[in-house]
């Protein structure tokens, strides 16, 4: 049992939180002798909320940009072709040591949930086995989504959609695809359907690498909300990327919106991976290579934000820090307005745990599990602008870690500026 004193909540509310075997049993003001003689933790104010959530990072990759040929060109394209060059290399100890160091860089920026995209175009499956024992060691630690992600193409690669079958049957999560990069627009549909079908054949979710380009007529993310709706599992299906939608005309934009939020899809935008790898065919003007991020939000359709890479072929950088990647995305999406600055933090949190499919339990509600982060911030606002460091991360009653907030030594600069 532990009692956290003076914590901030997103409404404003500073309160305290009873954890009773790693339950949350009351949110309030708690009397200090329900709690006589267990650990009592003051948070001084600090902000307290549900873990960030990180539903689009290829932990397969991660810390293979320097080792693997060097992207040039810093497209899409190339980031595939160097790793296809190389990967046979990897053996499932090499995959799972990259990963772990990727995994506590991601939880010490306070994410608890991830879903990671493993690449499945590879017939020893090495990445997959390497994913599903890391999975099972670290589920006190961290909650793992692992999405059957045919990176070569799932009819572009030879036998990609049956490594993707039966990735699902060895417990991948999600049924991946990647249409825009099969080689022709017909192969593209056809995947599109293909991961539709495997869902709901196995009962799985589906997460798609949509129209990561920035060529206007790549257009599979409507066939993906077409054919999630039909199916009717719209809410268990995610469109990652879908790059192209920033270069879509208005008029097509606005009859797809339609279609969009009617399929009650989720969206996944990688601010940071994106305004990276996008417009480097354009010369001046350039584009900014996102989806509508703003857009969605106003129109009440389901968007976040993912790391995606953390220094592999296709980016150079990241930390897994999710501050950082929200930090960009509200900067390259123009929300800097108040609407959306007061409620940054959904866009790392609640937004991704809809998309994760999470559900209820992700909460910080009496009676969820107690999961929560305590960040060096008093609002939404203000961890925005300070880009804010998570000071403490709770999994199940269970402290991850405790980071004390930086402290400096001000005599000189004090005395002028109080
Ligand atoms: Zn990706």
């Amino acid at each position: 049992m532990a009692l956290y004193k003076n914590a901030r909540l997103r409404s404003g509310i500073t309160a305290d939180i009873l954890v009773k075997g790693g339950i949350i049993a009351k949110i309030g003001a708690v009397q200090e002798c329900e709690s006589a003689g267990e650990e009592t933790i003051d948070l001084g104010g600090k902000l307290v909320c549900e873990p960030y959530c990180d539903p689009h990072i290829h932990l397969d990759y991660v810390f293979t940009a320097q080792s693997f040929g060097e992207n040039t060109t810093g497209t899409l394209f190339d980031g595939i072709a160097s790793w296809s060059d190389s990967k046979s290399a990897l053996t499932p100890q090499i995959i799972k040591e990259r990963a772990k160091k990727g995994l506590r860089e991601q939880i010490l920026g306070g994410t608890q949930y991830i879903r990671t995209h493993i690449d499945v175009t590879d017939p020893a499956l090495t990445g997959l086995k390497a994913m599903l024992e890391l999975r099972e060691e670290v589920k006190d630690l961290a909650e793992i989504q692992i999405v059957a992600f045919p990176q070569e193409g799932m009819y572009s690669y030879k036998g990609g959609a049956e490594l993707v079958e039966e990735a699902l049957k060895m417990g991948a999560d999600c049924v991946g695809a990647i249409p825009h990069f099969e080689y022709t627009s017909e192969m593209g549909i056809r995947s599109v359907k293909k991961a539709v079908e495997l869902a709901v054949r196995y009962d799985k979710l589906v997460d798609i690498h949509c129209d990561e380009t920035d060529d206007e007529m790549s257009r599979f993310v409507e066939m993906l909300a077409f054919e999630a709706m039909d199916n009717g599992i719209g809410d268990k299906t995610t469109a990652s990327h879908t790059c192209a939608m920033g270069s879509y005309n208005n008029a097509y934009a606005f009859k797809l919106f339609k279609l969009l939020k009617k399929s009650g899809i989720n969206f996944i935008s990688c601010p940071t991976e994106n305004i990276h790898l996008q417009g480097r065919y354009d010369a001046y003007p350039k584009r900014r290579g996102l989806t509508r991020v703003k857009e969605m939000l106003d129109d009440g359709i389901n968007v976040c934000f993912a790391q995606d890479s953390i220094c592999d072929p296709w980016y150079p950088l990241g930390n897994g820090n999710l501050m950082y990647v929200l930090d960009a995305g509200f900067h390259i999406c123009h929300l800097t307005a108040p609407e959306y600055m007061n409620r940054a933090l959904d866009l790392i949190s609640g937004n991704g745990a809809k998309t994760m499919h999470l559900g209820e339990r992700y909460y910080l509600r009496e009676g969820n599990p107690a999961s929560f982060i305590v960040i060096d911030a008093e609002s939404d606002f203000d961890a925005l602008r300070n880009r804010s460091g998570v000071l403490m991360s709770v999994r199940n009653g269970k402290v991850l870690f405790r980071r004390k907030p930086a402290e400096f030594e001000t005599e000189m600069l004090s005395s002028h500026l109080s």
